[in-house]
């Protein structure tokens, strides 16, 4: 049985977790909802939940406040004055779960943070590594944040999803970043913000380059450009 499974979901309460605009074109495009039925934006002056992972964004209203972009978070039904990700199914306490239980509730369409944790690739950047997860997941020590009944081993891990995963997450990192580097240039609207991504994401897949001797940018400067001009 999966380490997972039947847990409470201590982590699915206690963090901020961070989108990348390739999450939220596939949250949107797999569960039908938009980005303002799960997504939003946290103020983050510290820089704790960006972590050196998650790009900054301002916008229009607060130009002088970073933020970045989450999941939401929503009450929870099991644990009074506590929330959870909007996407967490709650199922009540029994002897078997006393903390009762958490699952994804868009497993196949969850965001790389959630699909990475809790590994990470190593200093040189080739071998996924585990995490040593703390008790809590947050300074409260309160039983809704602890998090994973016992250590993660590599055998918890399966090895070819897991390095899969973690590329994926470093590349979508990588292009969310330079996205928030160009829209920061010009800070818009935080109302237009998701029809500025699905314009980047629709056009992220270019035609055969018409002069080879291009440099190998992910994606034109231009073609950001363009879509920004519009938001
Ligand atoms: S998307 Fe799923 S795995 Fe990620 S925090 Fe929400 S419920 Fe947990
Ligand atoms: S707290 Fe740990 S064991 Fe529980 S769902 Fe999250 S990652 Fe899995």
């Amino acid at each position: 049985m999966g380490i997972c499974q039947g847990c409470h979901a201590g982590c699915c309460r206690s963090f901020a977790i961070p989108l990348t605009g390739a999450d939220i074109i596939r949250l949107e495009r797999d569960t039908g909802k938009t980005f303002w039925d799960f997504g939003c934006r946290w103020a983050d002056p510290e820089g704790t939940i960006a972590a050196n992972y998650a790009p900054h964004f301002f916008f229009h209203d607060e130009p002088q406040t970073p933020f970045v972009i989450c999941l939401k978070h929503e009450d929870s039904s099991l644990f009074p004055a506590s929330t959870r990700c909007k996407f967490l199914k709650e199922s009540p306490p029994d002897a078997d779960h006393p903390l009762g239980r958490g699952e994804c509730g868009t497993y196949q369409s969850r965001p790389a943070a959630c699909r990475v944790f809790p590994t990470k690739f190593d200093v040189q950047n080739e071998l996924p590594i585990l995490h040593n997860v703390p008790e809590y997941g947050r300074d409260q020590k309160l039983p809704q944040f602890k998090l994973c009944p016992r250590q993660w081993t590599p055998a918890d891990v399966d090895p070819i999803d897991a390095t899969n995963d973690l590329v994926i997450a470093r590349y979508e990192a990588r292009f969310f970043s330079q996205l928030a580097r160009l829209w920061n240039q010009k800070v818009g609207k935080w109302d237009v913000f998701p029809e500025f991504l699905r314009d980047v994401y629709a056009r992220r897949v270019q035609d055969i380059p018409q002069q080879q001797d291009e440099e190998p940018h992910i994606l034109k400067l231009a073609d950001f450009q363009q879509a920004h001009r519009r938001a």
